[in-house]
């Protein structure tokens, strides 16, 4: 099955981070509450890695990681805002912001909620989270 795609562009607050990603319209959104993603509001929606494009500022991002270091938690050194990630569910694609697209191109965000603080018990639960990086 596939879905329609259309190119998002998006990025950090003060514009040195700029991607495009091929998503459908309707985003199927995450907001994980693991310890980091409660503390940063984390809401995003997985992508294959080859769907999304860094268009500037590799320079300007950088990295933290934590517990199992899966994750890749990658913010723009400048303005401290997190566009996309690596997230642990899905190393091998990205994550993105919903909120960080730039208006226009996403119709409608579904919002689901995992429950990270008991991360290993929810993926068993939801293991089609972890098909999102898969090309389909
Ligand atoms: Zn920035």
């Amino acid at each position: 099955m596939s879905e329609e795609l259309v190119t998002h562009f998006g990025g950090c607050h003060c514009g040195a981070i700029r991607f495009q990603v091929q998503a459908p319209p309707a985003i199927k959104a995450i907001k994980c509450d693991c310890s980091i993603c409660e503390m940063k509001q984390n809401i995003h929606f997985i992508v294959p890695a080859s769907r999304f494009k860094l268009l500037q500022g590799e320079d300007n991002l950088t990295c933290y990681t934590f517990n199992t270091h899966v994750a890749k938690h990658t913010f723009c050194k400048t303005c401290g805002v997190q566009s996309f990630y690596t997230p642990r569910s899905n190393p091998d694609g990205k994550g993105i912001m919903p909120h960080c697209i730039d208006p226009g191109t996403i119709k409608k965000t579904t919002l689901e909620v995992f429950n990270g603080e008991n991360w290993e018990k929810s993926i068993e639960m939801n293991p089609e989270i972890q098909q999102r990086s898969k090309e389909n």
